[in-house]
């Protein structure tokens, strides 16, 4: 279930310097350039979390609407978490308060390293997981992530929490590999600080745990030079 973000921000180089950081960290990423645009995409593409600009120009069609507009616009309309970004850190009260409603701000200039984490974040606080029904199965292993259980055939297999998340990020982007840098991001979380290669050693003791020969792994394979990867359905 890959989560969809809506930027919206006119400068061109930011927004694809935006869209490459959250498609490394496995979104989708819908991107519009003014108001009326990225109104239109919230309204019909459902995304999961938008990046708001406030400063944003006219339309094509000379319609003055800025990123406060648009976030006021989606409110009276749904719960679409939005996270604004703006050059001043001033407006910042006014833009998270009751007048506004947007679920998190980033001042200019930023890291999209840091957008993406925030986005990850209140996307957590607005949909907690617990809520959401969540079974992963490949052959005969199947994750429960709703209720954090993991079999294998009839067998109970017991994971610590990162080989748990380790396993549910690389199922639910199976066939595609990830980098060790992805995978800290995704299962250990941004606050996370170490080094990549921790995660060969979770993902030796996971193989242990869930592949029949672990010395010949059929379910997490290695992608040499790249990373690890949930094999492909046969
Ligand atoms: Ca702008």
């Amino acid at each position: 279930m890959t989560q969809k973000v809506l930027v919206v921000e006119d400068e061109m180089k930011i927004a694809r310097w935006v869209r490459e950081y959250f498609e490394k960290a496995g979104f989708d990423v819908l991107l519009a350039h003014d108001g009326p645009t990225g109104l239109a995409l919230a309204r019909g593409e459902r995304p999961d979390i938008m990046i708001l600009d406030i400063m944003l120009p006219h339309s094509p069609s000379g319609e003055p609407m800025d990123g406060l507009d648009v976030c006021r616009i989606i409110r009276r309309e749904s719960d679409l978490p939005i996270i604004m970004l703006t050059a001043r850190a001033e407006e910042v009260d006014r833009l998270i308060g009751l007048e506004l409603g947007a679920d998190d701000y980033v001042v200019k200039p930023f890291s999209p390293r840091e957008l993406v984490a925030r986005a990850k974040a209140v996307l957590r606080r607005v949909r907690p997981t617990t809520t959401r029904e969540e079974i992963l199965r490949a052959g005969h292993l199947v994750v429960d992530v709703t209720r954090r259980t993991c079999a294998y055939g009839d067998e109970a297999v017991e994971l610590t929490p990162t080989e748990f998340e380790l396993l549910a990020t690389l199922m639910r982007h199976r066939g595609r590999p990830l980098t060790r840098a992805q995978l800290m991001d995704f299962a250990l979380g941004e606050t996370y600080i170490g080094y990549e290669r921790t995660i060969d050693v979770h993902i030796r003791n996971l193989r242990r745990k869930i592949e029949p020969d672990a010395s010949n792994p059929t379910y997490v394979e290695t992608v040499f030079g790249v990373g690890y990867r949930f094999a492909d359905e046969e």
